[in-house]
């Protein structure tokens, strides 16, 4: 872990790796050279994807274990990283236990999965799974609009040819850390992941009149920061009446002129909904627009409302959830059954095959930030469930 976090590593502590910068290369170039000296069979696919596969029996599927190793501006070390390294050590003790497996086992190093630097994130398993198209993912602009992706990728030299119509799983499975306060605050020591929750992110422009604020009377105002402010009360007071599972966050707010003397003219916000239940997250959607629409209307404010990203809750296997459970309660950690707040490669993985995910706990709830951070004890009983999962999966 350490070796790889010294890549992108940031003064104070922390990790910068975005994707197909000249961090991610680095990365990928060491994990290639951890692959290759366990003497995996090393692949590249077509949208960059990285695997590394051990074991030779023909007919059979492997069980891939996986994450992804770029990271969030200003990023930890645990993040993504933890799932592929853990994934390469299970291996590792495999073969060098000489234990002897009916399917093969793969690792797999997604890319883009955080998607700062290029959106949609998750994009290597989205590919993966056919939600994109090769040569759509190969156009995509950078966020910033200086680079395209299909060059970048060439450039860092993970272009490869293994094509992505061509994988096959028996099941994947990904370590992660939970990124979230709840096994900590209840003393648990493993997440066993029975779903991915559902997002909605919708970005809201209003337009009103930015004008002086001690002349204009406050019934000729149109204040688009006042109908921010009121969307973002409602967010809240949704979450209560929905229940919950229900998540509501204003995260971005931008306000023009942002001027201390003049009535906002024009607000762009976003508003990130999740639910583990797709029925209530509908709901949520639809008072949320309805309610900011309203107040855009009754403030003679123009509206403009923007869908960004609407994931539907993924359902993990619920045999492959038991078999995690089982190893769990076998090496005698505590555990629960708990979903996922964050997306992850996991939940467009379980398109593909039965695929589900293991949570260690995250110090003090923390995560896409360089305080991120889990303890040595808690990743390796993170790990034993990963291994001994994957040997019951491919035994
Ligand atoms: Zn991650």
């Amino acid at each position: 872990m350490s070796q790889m976090a010294k890549i992108g590593g940031l003064s104070g502590g922390g990790v910068e790796r975005l994707t197909l910068s000249k961090e991610d290369k680095e990365a990928r170039d060491l994990l290639m050279i951890w692959m290759r000296e366990l003497g995996l069979k090393v692949s590249v696919d077509q949208v960059g994807n990285m695997y590394g596969e051990w074991g030779n029996s023909k007919n059979a599927a492997p069980v891939y274990l996986g994450s992804h190793l770029d990271t969030v501006g200003n990023g930890g070390e645990y993040d993504g990283s933890l799932g592929v390294l853990a994934g390469l050590e299970a291996i590792q003790t495999c073969i060098e236990n000489n234990i002897e497996l009916s399917k093969p086992i793969g690792l797999i190093n997604f890319t883009n999965e955080e998607g700062v630097r290029f959106t949609p994130d998750m994009m290597g398993s989205l590919a993966l799974k056919g939600g994109i198209g090769v040569e759509k993912v190969m156009k995509i602009k950078s966020v910033d609009k200086q680079f395209i992706f299909g060059e970048e990728l060439e450039k860092i030299g993970y272009k490869g040819t293994r094509k992505l119509s061509e994988f096959k799983a028996t099941a994947y499975l990904e370590l992660h850390i939970e990124q979230g306060p709840v096994l900590e605050s209840e003393q648990l020591e493993i997440g066993v992941v029975e779903m991915v929750q559902g997002i909605s992110w919708n970005e809201i422009y209003l337009t009103g009149q930015s004008n002086h604020a001690g002349t204009t009377p406050m019934h000729l105002r149109k204040d688009a920061g006042y109908v921010a402010a009121s969307i973002i009360q409602y967010a809240r007071q949704l979450t209560h009446e929905i229940g919950d599972r229900q998540v509501a966050t204003v995260g971005m707010v931008e306000v023009e002129p942002n001027l201390i003397n003049v009535v906002p003219g024009r607000v762009r916000l976003t508003v990130d909904l999740r639910n583990t239940d797709d029925l209530q997250l509908m709901e949520a959607e639809k008072k949320l627009i309805d309610f900011a629409k309203k107040i855009a209307a009754v403030e003679g404010v123009e509206i403009e409302i923007n869908s960004l990203v609407r994931f539907q809750p993924v359902p993990f296997d619920d045999s492959l959830i038991a078999l995690v459970e089982g190893s769990a309660k076998e090496m005698g950690y505590s555990y629960k059954r708990m979903p996922s707040g964050a997306g992850h490669d996991a939940q467009m993985m379980a398109a593909i095959c039965p695929s589900t995910m293991i949570f260690i706990p995250s110090k003090n709830g923390i995560s896409h930030s360089v305080k991120e951070y889990s303890s040595p004890e808690d990743i390796e009983k993170g790990a034993n469930v990963l291994l001994g999962t994957a040997i019951r999966l491919a035994e």
